[in-house]
């Protein structure tokens, strides 16, 4: 199998799995028993990873608060800035191109009142400033916009957009789910208010992420999504997953050694070989600023899920792992212009950091014959080819 699904998910680091067996096994202490040893060791190993965290992130541990994954995040920021926050106003500014967990839930806040703007973006797939400029108000409460897509890997202007809402005085929460270990994410050059990580897109574990809340003279409120026990600071109640969060800890770590330039070239040696050597295909985005890792490539005629059955052994996407049962075009592509034609004939393909050149290699050598025979049997595909469509 060779694996450029990389976006959807990542393999677990080895050293991760190591740091989390012993507490698999005999160290299954709850972290908030602190009256024994076994309770006392599992608390001191979710506060170390907390300070990996930390210094990987480069702010205070006391900003670092566990969840289960971007999700959970995403759901307790919009959820819970829209609680505290309705005496000061009910807008949220977000954009089209925004993951399915943003969009749903900014769906679910309009039926209880939110009033939400979803901000276009150009063919490129960015959000333009004057758009969002023009679109806060007095009564806006929240910015939710992403660092990189998770479809294209393009990356909208987040320093500009942090000053904006720093100068509007508006919340500004950053989905960066899709960005570390494949792009600097330093959070003291970018005074970001609020983002989030899962540790499964960095070769961590699943079911562990991060809420990074920023600590300021006006401190930023969110109500809690599960209340119970009076974990992280009472803003997420329930027991620990400390095998999960020692796993994230020892996985954050290990992105401060990434060469995302080498993650780079291997991504454009991928997208040279498909343009020159596989006629009517386009990258999606190329001359714009994108994460490190991704591709999304549109091979004209050729449906994303016919070539996916042909080339059993390659994992790749059609667009994002949650929403690949649905029937409906990539709502990304789409925002940025795309026929629905176009949407379904775009493959994602993610890379990591442990991807190699042959595996690269090996993975063209099977798409090509495979889309030359999808493309061989497709009476649209010769309309085409002789002038018959657009
Ligand atoms: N946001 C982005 C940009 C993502 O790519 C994902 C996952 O694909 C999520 C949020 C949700 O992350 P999780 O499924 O780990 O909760």
């Amino acid at each position: 199998m060779i694996y450029l699904d990389n976006n959807a998910t990542t393999r677990l680091d080895d050293a991760a799995l190591e740091a989390m067996l012993p507490f698999l096994k005999e160290e299954y202490g709850n972290a908030s028993s602190l009256q024994h040893k076994l309770g006392r060791q599992a608390n001191q190993a979710i506060e170390r990873a907390r300070q990996f965290i930390a210094d990987t992130l480069q702010v205070q541990s006391k900003e670092i608060f566990f969840t289960s994954g971007s999700t959970e995040v995403i759901n307790t920021v919009l959820r819970g800035v829209f609680d505290r926050y309705q005496s000061k106003g009910n807008h949220i500014i977000t954009c089209q191109t925004e993951h399915k967990a943003v969009l749903t839930t900014c769906r679910d806040l309009e039926k209880k009142g939110a009033k939400v703007t979803y901000l276009p973006v150009d063919r490129n797939g960015i959000v333009a400033l004057e758009d969002l400029k023009s679109a806060i108000t007095a009564q806006t409460i929240l910015v939710c916009l992403m660092s990189a897509n998770n479809e294209t890997g393009i990356l909208h202007p987040i320093k500009e957009i942090t000053e904006l809402c720093r100068e509007k005085d508006v919340i500004f929460f950053c989905d960066s789910t899709q960005s570390l270990g494949k792009q600097a994410f330093d959070l003291t050059t970018l005074p970001i208010d609020l983002c989030c990580l899962s540790a499964h897109k960095f070769h961590g574990p699943k079911g562990a992420g991060v809420l990074f809340i920023r600590r300021k003279t006006k401190p930023i409120q969110i109500a809690p999504l599960h209340t119970g026990g009076d974990q992280e600071q009472g803003l997420r109640g329930g027991t620990y997953n400390v095998p999960a969060i020692v796993g994230m800890g020892e996985a954050i770590r290990l992105t401060q050694k990434v060469d995302f330039s080498a993650i780079e070239n291997l991504r454009n040696h991928l997208e040279d070989r498909i343009l020159t050597e596989i006629e009517d295909t386009f990258v999606n985005g190329k001359q714009e600023h994108r994460i490190s890792n991704t591709s999304n490539i549109t091979i004209k005629y050729v449906r994303a899920s016919q070539l996916m059955t042909k080339i059993p052994n390659i994992a790749i996407a059609s667009g994002s792992a949650c929403v690949s049962g649905s029937r409906d075009p990539s709502h990304v592509l789409k925002a940025m212009g795309h026929t629905d034609e176009d949407a379904f004939c775009s493959i994602r393909i993610s890379l990591s950091r442990y991807t190699t050149l042959a595996e690269i290699d090996h993975a063209i050598a099977l798409i090509k014959p495979a889309i030359q025979s999808i493309r061989d049997q497709s009476p649209i595909w010769k309309m085409y080819k002789n002038g018959l469509l657009g």
